[in-house]
């Protein structure tokens, strides 16, 4: 058993900002003196909507977000996000790019293949193992949006910048990199992250979608299931996932208050990120996987000379207070998920620990 809090390097659900879980523990009884928990009042009440309009509020300036585009806030994960965007942008004969980087990737393209929507695959990156970023794609001019997952979780790519679609809206699965650093918002018609990666608890998906696309929702399909209910209603058609939408609205204060905004908390990450590789890299003993222009600054993904060092290893970092290191089941090895909340003295922590355990087992 612990006895304390440890570093954590879990992909999903992961590591939230101290002071968050810190402010949710102090208010949890008693929520801003109304002598009930935030999880025990209406969603209609003023103070819970409140709570959401101060979330969509931070979004919109941590991003710089003009009018043009809603903050939506939808249970099912981003898997739910995978079928929503062919259901309700494909048909007849309008078709979406893809481009598949991963696990994540190919099955928002098995979405779209279920219901018999058209897209064309313009890129891959199987043929090495999902292991980097294709550079000099060519988009199709007449595509609706070409959906791109900007960092690839299980195998540790991440577009260090996004790519010229020659004007198609890029629709992006930022489910793990999400306010990790500024984005230039012209290229996008849709963005989404569900929320347990990088922004809050598992149970809730942010949408940010631009109002043309809202525009051409068709009528006939299930309330649930158009992106207009969430809009019309300020995600609150029916109840939401108040508590998770609470828990991201302090991430969100965190972000701007604390952390000082996207271009803080990107340089951050960079500093976090390349501290471990350049480790990695001066390591005959750990081998990171990602190619090097590829690589992500949210999920560091390395590999030890044989698995049951990797086995070892994982359970040792667990007994030095070092927890989630282990690769996704898909692909072995190690991975260290290095999200906002991931303090950066995490990172000497896991590092230090690393070259002890070359030193017994190199
Ligand atoms: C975790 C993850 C998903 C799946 O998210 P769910 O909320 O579990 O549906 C999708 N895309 C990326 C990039 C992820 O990291």
């Amino acid at each position: 058993m612990k006895a304390g809090r440890i570093f954590n390097f879990n992909a999903g659900p992961a590591a939230l900002p101290l002071p968050v879980l810190e402010d949710i523990r102090d208010s949890f009884l008693n929520f801003n003196g109304c002598g009930m928990s935030v999880t025990e009042i209406s969603h209609r009440s003023k103070m819970f909507d409140d709570v959401i309009n101060d979330a969509v509020a931070r979004t919109k300036r941590l991003l710089n977000l003009d009018d043009r585009f809603h903050v939506l806030f939808i249970q099912g994960g981003a898997s739910m996000q995978f079928a929503m965007m062919p259901m309700n942008f494909l048909g007849g004969d309008t078709s979406a790019d893809f481009v598949n980087t991963g696990t994540w990737s190919t099955k928002a393209i098995k979405e779209a293949e279920i219901q018999g929507k058209s897209f064309n695959v313009v890129a891959s990156s199987e043929d090495k193992k999902f292991s980097y970023i294709p550079q000099e794609i060519s988009f199709n001019k007449g595509a609706v949006y070409a959906h791109i997952t900007s960092n690839n979780t299980i195998k540790g790519t991440q577009w260090a910048s996004f790519p010229d679609t020659g004007g198609v809206p890029i629709f992006s699965d930022m489910s793990s990199d999400f306010l990790s650093r500024p984005l230039d918002m012209g290229k996008f018609g849709l963005i989404y992250a569900g929320a347990q990666k990088n922004i809050g608890p598992a149970g809730v998906c942010m949408v940010i979608i631009r109002e043309d696309f809202l525009d051409r929702v068709p009528d006939g399909l299930p309330s649930m299931l158009k992106y207009t209910t969430y809009s019309s209603k300020n995600s609150m058609y029916n109840t939401p996932p108040c508590f998770g939408i609470y828990t991201i609205q302090l991430v969100l204060k965190w972000l701007e208050e604390t952390m000082g905004g996207l271009e803080k908390m990107a340089e951050i990450n960079t500093k976090k990120a390349q501290l471990l590789y350049d480790f990695i890299d001066s390591s005959d003993f750990y081998s990171g996987t990602a190619a090097l222009d590829s690589r992500s600054l949210m999920n560091v993904t390395f590999r030890l000379p044989g698995e049951d060092l990797e086995k070892k290893f994982v359970s040792e970092a667990m007994e030095n207070n070092l927890g989630g290191l282990k690769g996704h089941r898909s692909v072995g090895g190690c991975r260290a998920s290095i999200y906002n909340a991931t303090p950066e003295e995490a990172v000497p922590a896991l590092i230090d620990f690393m070259k002890t355990f070359v030193k017994k087992n190199g």
